[in-house]
């Protein structure tokens, strides 16, 4: 089926254009730049940015896919977890489409979306991986898999039986999520907003080992209470008291050695645990999803780890990790092929929305 999907959940206008598993076209129009100052999304911002960018980029998407409005099969569109404002521009520019081309329209779960990113069939390439064979863009999931999403909002380890119809919820962070501690972290050391690719960048030339910064749950009592859960906040907490005591005693802050430090700690820890699922759970089949997906580290050591560990391991390509209308569009596609109804017009915005509910 030929769908178009819409995202607006935070503070990129989503366009995508699928043929099934085919992308299309995959139009992005950030608001970035004007929460930059502020360090962070800001609600109202956003919502009017999407307002603006909506018509515009749905046009464009058409324009790319060189398809037309009346050729589309269906609309599908994040109707939540989110901001509840931005949410709704989506949802009402999705509303108003479906009814006025008289189109079915699925309401989907942005966290699902994400998990299912590396489902999108496209020619970019997957990672800088070394052994990109561990990679298949487009093919179908294998099922059982376990699912690691880590994005701005949400850090958590799923147990996907069925993309459409059966996600599970194994744990998750208790605190911060791993997006948020890369962006608090990057602004203690006067990095631009949002954080996470510019501490990567930095990470680039420091050493890992620099500083030994604590894995959060990962203590043996932990791992029987919380074994799948996260916890970031200590980890944050801990960078933020290593630099001040540097600047107490005005040494200079050796920023390359601390992003790289920190970054390791985050990673390991998510692997860690994604592992432990696969190997528990006898599982071994590993998704990752989410903006942090898009982490240079996340796809090294995801990749080492899993051919240790003998999981086969599957990672979207960079600029599908990170917010897009194209995996809506995909997880749409795939309702549709499951033979799933659409849904009925009467949904809302769901800032909370729970990752089991795949469908609204
Ligand atoms: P959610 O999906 O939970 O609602 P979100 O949509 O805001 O949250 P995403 O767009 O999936 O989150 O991801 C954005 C996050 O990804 C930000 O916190 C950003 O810093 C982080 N991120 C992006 N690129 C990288 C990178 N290279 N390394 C680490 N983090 C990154
Ligand atoms: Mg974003
Ligand atoms: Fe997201």
């Amino acid at each position: 089926p030929l769908v178009l999907g819409i995202e607006s959940s935070c503070d990129e206008t989503g366009i995508g254009i699928v043929r099934g598993t085919e992308l299309l076209a995959n139009v992005i129009s950030s608001s970035m730049d004007q929460h930059a100052r502020y360090g962070g999304v800001v609600p109202e911002v956003a919502a009017r940015a999407h307002l603006e960018a909506m018509v515009p980029a749905i046009e464009q998407a058409l324009s790319e896919a060189d398809v037309t409005l009346a050729e589309l099969d269906a609309i599908a569109v994040t109707s939540g977890p989110g901001l509840a404002g931005a949410l709704m521009v989506g949802v009402g520019a999705a509303k108003a489409l479906a009814v006025a081309l008289d189109k079915p329209l699925y309401a989907v779960n942005h966290l699902v979306g994400h998990v299912g990113a590396d489902l999108i069939r496209t020619d970019l390439t997957s990672t800088d991986l070394s052994s990109t064979d561990l990679t298949r863009n487009g093919e179908p999931l294998e099922y059982p898999t376990i699912a690691l999403l880590v994005s701005g909002g949400h850090t958590s380890l799923l147990l996907v039986r069925d993309l459409v119809s059966d996600v599970e919820l194994l744990g998750e962070t208790i605190d911060d999520a791993a997006g948020e501690a890369f962006d608090k972290v990057a602004r203690l050391l006067g990095l631009p907003y949002p954080g996470g690719p510019h501490i990567d960048r930095v990470a680039v030339g420091g050493d890992p080992k620099a500083i030994r910064f604590p894995r959060g749950l990962s203590l043996p009592k932990d791992m029987e209470k919380h074994r799948y859960d996260f916890s970031f906040s200590g980890l944050k907490t801990a960078v933020a008291r290593w630099v001040e005591r540097e600047q107490d005693a005005g040494s200079e802050v050796p920023v390359a050695d601390v992003a790289a430090s920190f970054r390791e700690a985050v990673v390991d820890v998510l692997l860690t645990k994604a592992v432990a699922a696969c190997t528990d759970l006898g599982v071994p089949r590993l998704l990752l999803g989410g903006g942090v997906v898009a982490n240079a580290r996340v796809r090294e050591l995801a990749a080492e780890r899993c051919v240790a560990a003998g999981i086969r391991l599957r990672i979207p390509p960079l600029s599908l990790c990170t917010d897009n209308g194209a995996m809506i569009a995909a997880l749409g596609a795939q309702l549709i092929m499951a033979g799933h109804a659409p849904s009925t017009l009467d949904f809302g915005a769901d800032s909370t929305l729970p990752v089991t509910t795949i469908q609204v």
